[in-house]
């Protein structure tokens, strides 16, 4: 059998329903440990609460806390897989940060649940026996940090949370899920082609996530110059499109050397150079602003973080962040 960590930072999947208010808060004893003799019969299993955070609270300097306890388990033990348990409301940026960084190259498997462990239909325990089948599994190696929720195996880069209540919440808009869990085994049929990994030992950078809306003007992002700002990413309209009034406060930014990131509000496609009116995807491009390639509003924001600390030649963003 594989020697499996599972690894709890808190979440919905370690909380209890009141019977009496019907507040969802943490438990006193972690209520996974009742699945324990199901996993235990699937993989050798070493199990650690490392944190206990309402994934809200959950902040990037704890995301590189567990990639580093990882990293250091995997050298230290003979550990061959992890799973990890996590709130949902974060939990896809937490993944990304994992895959972003991490430098180890077996199974990491993120995962958590929609309904307390004491709620009709608790999809708990179900998901973390899941979790563990596939952090077990072979061939879920080289495929980048998974999330694994409802029968579902979905890559960190493009799983999103969907829904506010549904267990079907987590969804890889566009791309689908790379893989099953059925009740005989495992079951990939996609492979994702490439892997953008960059190893930080540390963040430092202060990067801000903006939405673009109809009549956005200048105010927020002008306000941003006298902030100590490192990076801006927007979710910009449609292609890669701004509203014109946007524009000097954008070439500010860019002129006190602060990358400013497009992706789309839409959650399906890709940012380009496409239109050429004031505002549009070209004089965008032309002016220095950095398109991504479908990642969302949340991710991209931590790949600037990341990739920040590396470089801060808005070319050599640009060029990352096309992978
Ligand atoms: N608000 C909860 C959290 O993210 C939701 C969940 O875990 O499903 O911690």
């Amino acid at each position: 059998m594989k020697n499996i960590l599972i690894l709890h930072t808190g979440g919905t999947i370690s909380m209890e329903e009141d019977n009496t208010t019907g507040a969802v808060k943490v438990s006193g004893k972690h209520p996974l440990d009742n699945t324990l003799p199901s996993v235990s019969s699937l993989a050798n299993i070493t199990n650690e609460e490392l944190f206990k955070l309402p994934s809200p609270h959950m902040t990037p300097a704890n995301m590189l806390m567990l990639a580093k306890h990882i990293e250091k388990k995997v050298t230290q033990e003979q550990v061959e897989g992890v799973v990890i348990t996590h709130g949902t409301d974060t939990l896809e940026e937490t993944a990304y940060l994992l895959d972003l960084c991490l430098k180890v190259d077996i199974p990491v498997v993120v995962t958590g649940a929609m309904r307390s462990s004491n709620e009709i239909g608790s999809d708990g325990p179900y998901n973390l026996i899941s979790s563990v089948k596939v952090a077990a599994c072979d061939t879920a190696k080289n495929k980048g940090v998974l999330v694994v929720l409802n029968d579902e195996i979905h890559t960190a880069k493009n799983v999103t949370k969907t829904h506010t209540s549904n267990v079907a919440t987590f969804q890889s808009p566009q791309y689908g899920p790379i893989g099953l869990v059925t009740k005989r085994g495992i079951n990939f049929h996609h492979m994702p082609i490439n892997r953008d990994r960059y190893p930080v030992s540390h963040l430092s950078k202060n990067v801000i996530l903006l939405k673009a809306y109809a009549g956005m003007d200048a105010t927020t992002l002008n306000m941003l110059s006298s902030l100590a700002v490192d990076g801006v990413v927007i979710e910009a309209l449609g292609q890669g499109n701004m509203p014109p009034a946007t524009l000097p406060a954008i070439e500010n930014l860019l002129k006190n050397n602060v990358p400013v990131v497009l992706v789309s509000r839409c959650f399906n496609g890709i940012v380009q150079d496409i239109y050429g009116y004031e505002g549009g995807g070209r004089p965008l491009k032309k002016m220095g602003v950095i398109f991504s390639n479908g990642l969302n509003g949340q991710k991209a924001r931590l790949k600037l973080m990341v990739t920040l600390e590396l470089t801060t030649d808005h070319h050599e963003l640009q060029e990352m962040f096309l992978k």
